[in-house]
């Protein structure tokens, strides 16, 4: 008799139902309200973005809106303010148009309601626009919080385009942050036996290594190129959800960057930390295994601009090298490149030398 599949041998994911990436998402959101028989919906938005998008996407589903919020920093206090004006509303869905801030408190919000997030990115500097996670700051420390992916993904190009060049670059520094994080992710499976799934890594690495492939004629300003940063970065939050974990989107050079920020150093933004971090990653890989080039990373991190030297991130050499040691007290259970080479500081010293990072 054959055997019978049951639902428990099968993984099952939570996934964006809608995903749209183009050219006019953004006079959509009234379609995907009324195809999710949603009603009665609170926008989030910051001051820019209400200027850039979400004055006009407000206009269109004034009918459906009961309230707009402004976001000025993603922490729980912020959520609490949300949700204490909100109280005796019957509200049913979340429309987030903004970046970073305004996306996180609207995936915290929903799940903790329970009601749908439509994620409306006006910047995309990570991969946070479609992922089932939010970073926020409490006490100045950073923090990650688990929530449900977004229902709805409206990434519109037109949009996007005119967002601040510099975050642009900061998200393609976390989506080729990918490479470096499934790398440790395969030597965590091979020396750790550690759970892996090659769909949701070839998901979160695959539009690395085709912008990498490219490495010579990056130009974030060529519609096909943007294009192909932001389908990144959604695939990006596609495969952590699939996991249920970052790992596909978050190795050693996350555990850097992190590092960075509890140490309070520098003034980057989370892309370019990583961004120089997948650089340092990447050298130890192909040390020590002959995997990759870090040239190649490099390379293409200064096609786009984007920084590849501590002095652009206001860091000095100690405090690079501070960070690289800290890291390894980051996330302790995630074994990576850091766990498994054990680099001392003459070695960390070396490799910035020689990455010409500082
Ligand atoms: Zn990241």
């Amino acid at each position: 008799m054959p055997r019978r599949y049951r639902s428990e041998y099968l993984k099952l994911a939570e996934l964006p139902f809608i995903v749209e990436i183009g050219e006019g998402p953004r006079k959509k959101v009234r379609e995907v309200l009324e195809k999710l028989e949603l009603s009665n919906a609170i926008m989030l938005t910051g001051k820019s973005s209400y200027e850039a998008a979400g004055q006009k996407i407000q206009e269109r589903i004034s009918d459906y809106l009961i309230n707009t919020f402004f976001v000025t920093k993603a922490s729980m206090e912020e959520v609490r303010t949300v949700e204490f004006s909100i109280s005796y509303e019957d509200v049913d869905s979340i429309v987030g148009v903004g970046g970073g801030k305004v996306l996180d408190i609207g995936k915290v919000l929903a799940s903790e309601l329970s009601v749908p997030f439509i994620s409306i990115p006006t910047v995309a500097s990570h991969d946070g626009i479609a992922s089932p996670v939010a970073s926020f700051k409490e006490g100045g420390k950073p923090l990650s919080i688990s929530t449900r992916p977004p229902t709805a993904v409206l990434a519109d190009l037109v949009i996007l385009r005119y967002s601040p060049i510099r975050f642009l670059r900061s998200g393609y520094g976390d989506l080729i942050s990918n490479i470096t994080a499934v790398r440790d992710w395969k030597l965590a499976r091979d020396k750790m036996d550690e759970e892996y799934n090659d769909i949701a890594a070839s998901i979160a690495v695959m539009p690395a290594n085709l912008m990498l492939s490219q490495a010579e004629n990056l130009d974030l300003k060529q519609p096909s190129h943007l294009e192909m940063l932001i389908r990144g970065l959604i695939l990006s939050g596609v495969a952590i959800s699939i996991v249920g974990s970052s790992r596909p989107a978050s190795g050693a050079e996350h555990k850097f960057s992190h590092a960075l920020d509890y140490l309070g150093y520098g003034d980057a933004t989370h892309g370019e930390q990583v961004g120089i971090g997948t650089i340092i990653m990447e050298y130890l890989h192909e040390k020590h295994y002959g995997e990759g080039s870090w040239e190649r990373i490099k390379l293409s991190l200064e096609k786009i601009q984007a920084p590849t030297t501590a002095k652009e991130l206001s860091l000095t050499k100690e405090q690079v090298v501070e960070a690289l040691i800290y890291a390894k007290r980051i996330r302790k259970k995630r074994y990576t490149i850091l766990e498994d080479t054990n680099p001392d500081k003459d070695e960390f010293e070396l490799i910035l030398t020689k990455t010409g990072i500082c």
